[in-house]
């Protein structure tokens, strides 16, 4: 082995992340709930932004991110200087895993919980481990249970996906009081903007040493295709990870987007509202064909079937019809189809597919 040329140990465990579908063959203009993107796409105070950007092309983007650092904390209520952005929260995911974890470290996650935590333990050398759940929900005493001297991080998306629930703060803390006192408990809360009322955790990223916050614009700002997001968190932390982040890591389209999309919070509470409202007449249109979810707290359901292969038959059936959802078997979930909440025409065409499907059998 000595003379081989090969990749660092882990790396070769690493399945490749598919995203969710875009097309089917045959098919013009599909509907995509795969992806739990914004059907309503990004306010256009963004797009504007995105435009005026075309004249400085040629210019290097700043590096530390101050105005859009200040936005997000004006706009939050948080020091902007305990802020970082990044592409994405999967880079900042990334950042933690490379700046936490190595080779013997350990990497909590759920059962069913983001791709991402493991991918990122695997390429930093890391071991994941992975807690089962009850009936879909985090298990904070599993969770406890599964830390050691070598845990150094626990990820945990609250809301989950593809589950859609979610932990109470008061679990939140639990958890945080509990770890190790070498574990970082990071909250992804890329769904955060859904949950009326909810601070993704923000208010203890502030007052704890030892917890962390992702956030993305990818979901309610609706802009999962310009890659940007942005952690919180304290100092030190931040202080860390701005050390391996690449100083270039956002061009200033992404910057200028971003921050104008984060000034517009009568769009993120308008997108909010209409998400529930959809999301509640798409439950119980499933509910009444005999198609039970979890009360989900995002912008998608998890929509549960008899087995696996009435979950892919119906998944076959909905992409005949141009309907795209999201098969969650990588998630341990292969007998469920996640379906994002689209708008109000999206939702009656796939709920009456689905009751179609139903009524086949
Ligand atoms: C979609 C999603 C993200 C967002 O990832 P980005 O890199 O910001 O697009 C993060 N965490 C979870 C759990 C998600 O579902």
């Amino acid at each position: 082995m000595k003379d081989t040329i090969r990749p660092q140990p882990g790396i070769l465990d690493i399945a490749l992340y598919e995203g969710g579908k875009a097309h089917v063959a045959g098919v013009a203009n599909p509907v995509k709930l795969s992806s739990n993107e914004n059907p309503f796409g990004a306010p256009d105070r963004a797009k504007e932004a995105f435009s005026r950007t075309v004249h400085s092309l040629h210019r290097y983007p700043n590096t530390d991110h101050r105005s859009l650092r200040e936005a997000i904390g004006d706009v939050h209520g948080l020091d902007p200087d305990r802020i970082i952005c990044g592409v994405g929260s999967d880079e900042i995911i990334t950042f933690l895993c490379q700046a936490y974890a190595g080779p013997r470290d350990e990497v909590v996650f759920t059962e069913h919980g983001f791709l991402m935590y493991r991918i990122s333990a695997l390429a930093v050398g890391a071991t994941p481990v992975e807690v089962p759940e009850r009936e879909r929900m985090a298990d904070v005493d599993a969770i406890l249970r599964a830390c050691n001297s070598r845990t150094r991080l626990v990820f945990i998306a609250n809301p989950n996906n593809p589950t859609g629930t979610m932990l109470s703060l008061a679990e939140l803390e639990r958890l945080a009081d509990g770890l190790p006192k070498q574990a970082i408990l990071v909250i992804d809360g890329a769904y955060a903007e859904y949950v009326e009322g909810y601070d993704g955790g923000a208010a203890l990223a502030t007052d704890r040493p030892n917890v962390f916050m992702t956030r993305t614009f990818s979901k309610i700002y609706g802009l999962g295709g310009l890659r940007i997001g942005w952690g919180y968190g304290p100092r030190a932390i931040i202080d860390v990870l701005n050390r391996i982040r690449g100083p270039f890591n956002l061009s200033t389209t992404q910057l200028e987007t971003a921050e104008a999309a984060v000034r517009d919070q009568d769009w993120v509470a308008r997108c909010r509202m209409e998400n529930a409202r959809m999301r509640h007449w798409l439950s119980e249109a499933l509910a009444e064909i005999g198609v039970p979810t979890d009360t989900s707290m995002a912008n998608f359901v998890l929509a549960r079937f008899g087995g696996v292969e009435e979950a892919e038959a119906c998944d076959e059936f909905l992409q005949k019809q141009g309907l795209i959802v999201r098969r969650v078997a990588s998630y341990k979930l292969p007998h469920c189809l996640r379906i994002t909440v689209g708008d109000e025409a999206s939702c009656r065409r796939v709920a009456h597919a689905i009751g179609q499907f139903k009524g086949l059998k």
